[in-house]
């Protein structure tokens, strides 16, 4: 018998997920975010799976981008930040990939290479994330100067990320926003601005693209969820099952440093699965888990191989029993990975992306 830990991917969820953001948005084409390697699940069987659904994925990187023309993928690929040394261009043509560009060297690079043919552009305008992009009163000179080249660059489309879109407080997205908004209209330009909380909660975003990343994974970004979020699918059950059970007397402690003590006489599972797996360590006692589908409590420190489970209330649980760390039990019942995210003061992009090497990952359906 194997280690029983595995991440099974569930390409049908991913599907009906990017069908839900493609739905809300008809006007708009939507774009599938694939970087680091599809958020966790493996860009390339992501990728595969969408293909011939979406009209173009992005990424974070040539690298990225370079594996999936390996794999055949052959749909048009963003490079959201674009080159990171003007070297890059040559296989950003070769690869045949769309590029972003966010500072005045990417410009001058791009314009002083001469590309068999222009190469799709999405200018990144900086609306008050302070990360990437020039700032607005710049984007109309960068942007006249990008037309100009026609040698060098096609397709120019204004690009430009959202601080707080996934916040019940929308100040500050209006205020991007009337940003975006004015400039999108002194330069007729055609629009992506939408990640995934600007998908499910902000249809004043949508433009000719859309580009929604964790949501399609399943996970809702939203400070407060609406009906759409609601209708997400995981795509990743992390599963595994429990290797050995522990009787305990009230007292008596679980784990390194004894972090929790039984507060009564308690039935301890032992599951494989731990912080080198890519677990969270900051998992808190009460975190949840199902166990046979049912929800019991992790209590103890997680270790690098192993998690303990409280199982004093699921009798009927024993070796052997399905244990899922987040996803979908056998049963129907659902763990979402944000609400594990929470009791792991993090979110669900870092538990996803988190998930490690060892773990293997199992897919199941997305074909036709
Ligand atoms: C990651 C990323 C996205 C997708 O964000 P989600 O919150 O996962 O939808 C969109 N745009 C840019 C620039 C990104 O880096």
């Amino acid at each position: 018998m194997s280690r029983p830990l595995n991440a099974d991917i569930d390409l049908d969820a991913l599907r009906h997920n990017y069908r839900l953001a493609r739905g809300l948005a008809p006007h708009s084409r939507t774009l599938a975010v694939l970087k680091a390697d599809g958020y966790g699940h493996g860009a390339i069987a992501c990728a595969r799976a969408l293909d011939g659904l979406a009209p173009a994925f992005a990424v974070a990187s040539l690298e990225e981008a370079a594996s999936l023309r390996m794999a055949g993928i052959t749909t048009p690929i963003v490079l959201m930040e674009g080159i990171f040394e003007a070297s890059e261009l040559g296989d950003v043509e070769a690869l045949n990939l769309w590029m972003a560009v966010h500072s005045d060297w990417q410009v001058e690079a791009l314009l002083a290479y001469r590309p068999a043919h222009p190469i799709p552009v999405w200018l990144k305008v900086d609306s008050g994330m302070h990360r990437l992009g020039f700032a607005p009163h710049r984007a109309e000179a960068v942007w006249a100067r990008l037309a100009a080249a026609s040698a060098q660059a096609c397709d120019l489309h204004l690009m430009s990320h959202f601080a707080t879109a996934d916040a019940m407080e929308p100040g500050y997205f209006h205020q991007q926003m009337a940003v975006l908004s004015k400039l999108a209209e002194r330069l007729d330009a055609p629009l992506c601005l939408a990640n995934s909380p600007a998908t499910l909660a902000w249809p004043q975003a949508y433009g000719a693209w859309n580009r929604p990343g964790v949501m399609l994974y399943g996970s809702d970004p939203l400070e407060a969820s609406n009906a759409t979020s609601r209708q997400l699918r995981p795509v990743m059950t992390l599963r595994s099952a429990i290797i050995a059970v522990q009787t305990l007397a009230a007292g008596e402690p679980v784990g390194y440093g004894g972090r929790w003590k039984a507060p009564r006489p308690s039935r301890i599972a032992v599951v494989a699965g731990g912080y080198g797996d890519g677990y969270d360590r900051h998992a808190a006692d009460g975190t949840p888990v199902l166990v046979a589908g049912r929800r019991a409590a992790l209590v103890g420190k997680v270790s690098m191989d192993m998690l303990t489970v409280d199982i004093t209330d699921i009798p009927e649980a024993d070796i052997g029993s399905e244990v899922v760390l987040w996803g979908r039990a056998a049963t129907g019942e659902v763990l979402s990975v944000d609400e594990v995210a929470r009791h792991c003061d993090t979110i669900s992009y870092t538990l996803l992306t988190g998930v490690l090497p060892r773990v293997p990952r199992r897919y199941h359906g997305g074909a036709d």
